[in-house]
């Protein structure tokens, strides 16, 4: 069964009338340009064809009861603060709140979830279900929020209300993203740029390998990364990384003497560089050629920002090794997902490759999938 109809079924079966509309947001996986977003970097995200879709009806409250088939659970809200609701559920309310405190006045709804998107595989699932609830919402209430302003908005909810600091990117990707297309992220300006991405025109793709490594000490993790980035932008004297040019960066590194900060500052910097040379390729057509760039990620997200793990080392060495153009970890680290740029007609040997050398180290199997650039949040 689609997402779509397992949404509308959920819907029937929770609240025993038909659902106005159905509205879904994908998940995505980062190209390239990895813990740039809160550098004020780039980035270059593509959605992938997962889906969060939610089927929503206005009722007349008070307040909204949502269910989804991922959590088998229906929960029910009024009008709340930052906070109020946690778990899963509080990425609903925050999408409400947020809309309330941008001065909507939101129509009490009944939503029924479903997706399959992986939760906490770095697909962003969260930004998924943010998008889906905030675009059923905006149509709903017929608001004048346009698309541009919606990622911010999403964002608000799950850094003030959920609580988690995560940047711009997950929400403008879900949201913001064309099929066939990479999204080209200015994190400082918000501009984004649709970049053409049309793997299968060139006999490419991209095999997404989920590690499904446990993740461990995440959060700490990431916001020890946010903080050095800070200190060293700090030290240097800049508003953020970002401000940093590969031409400067030997003169910038002299500045610092902490090695720990050295090297995540070296990441932020040659990372922006590769997603605009990334970015150069594309527009030329040359998709072959982003291969070593993706590598080269890699090892500095391995070397310098240090976020990988065993699991994602060894899917990145196999899928070179069977004759991929490039690979790397995407996503905040720690586990997670890897993606390999390869000839389609390899995606069988790429993934036999990967699954063998997993098995060797009695890694838990991978997960893999070829993933082609999908449309971004959308009423169905
Ligand atoms: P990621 O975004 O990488 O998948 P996060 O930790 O940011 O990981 O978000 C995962 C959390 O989002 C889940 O633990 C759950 O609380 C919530 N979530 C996402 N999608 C759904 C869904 N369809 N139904 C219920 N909860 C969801
Ligand atoms: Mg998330």
């Amino acid at each position: 069964m689609s997402v779509a109809s397992a949404a509308e079924q959920a819907f029937r079966s929770t609240h025993g009338t038909e659902p106005a509309g159905l509205w879904a947001a994908p998940g995505r996986v980062n190209l390239i340009g990895e813990h740039t977003d809160y550098n004020d970097g780039f980035v270059l995200p593509f959605a992938i064809p997962q889906q969060t879709v939610a089927a929503v009806a206005p009722f007349a409250g008070p307040g909204w009861t949502i269910t989804s088939d991922l959590v088998n659970e229906t929960v029910s809200f009024e009008t709340t603060g930052p906070g109020e609701v946690q778990g899963w559920a509080g990425y609903v309310a925050g999408i409400v709140w947020a809309l309330q405190d941008a001065g909507f006045d939101v129509p009490p709804a009944r939503i029924a979830l479903s997706s399959d998107v992986p939760l906490g595989s770095g697909l962003s699932s969260s930004a998924a279900l943010e998008s889906a609830v905030l675009t059923a919402l905006t149509d709903l209430g017929g608001f004048d929020l346009p698309v541009a302003a919606r990622p911010g908005l999403a964002q608000r909810a799950e850094n003030v209300y959920v609580g988690a600091p995560t940047g711009i990117m997950d929400q403008s990707a879900s949201i913001r993203c064309e099929q066939g297309k990479a999204l080209f992220l200015d994190c400082r300006s918000l501009e984004v740029e649709q970049i053409p991405f049309d793997l299968a025109a060139e006999g490419l793709a991209i095999l997404i390998i989920n590690s499904n490594a446990p993740h461990q000490h995440v959060d700490g993790e990431y916001g020890a990364r946010r903080k050095s980035c800070e200190e060293g932008a700090r030290i240097l004297g800049v508003p953020a990384l970002r401000d940093v040019t590969p031409d400067e960066l030997d003169e910038a590194l002299a500045k610092i003497d902490d090695e720990v900060i050295r090297r995540r500052v070296r990441h932020i910097v040659t990372e922006d560089q590769r997603v605009l040379d990334t970015v150069d390729l594309l527009r030329a057509g040359r998709a072959r050629e982003i291969g070593p760039l993706l590598t080269a990620s890699h090892v500095s997200m391995r070397d310098d920002f240090e976020i990988t793990v065993d699991q994602v080392d060894v899917a990145v060495e196999a899928a070179l090794a069977s004759g991929a153009y490039g690979a790397r970890m995407t996503g905040g680290g720690f586990g997670g997902c890897v993606l390999a740029l390869i000839d389609t007609d390899k995606a069988e040997t790429t993934t036999a490759a990967i699954e063998m050398a997993y098995e060797q180290r009695g890694f838990t199997a991978p997960t893999i999938w070829p993933a082609t650039p999908a449309q971004g949040a959308r009423k169905l």
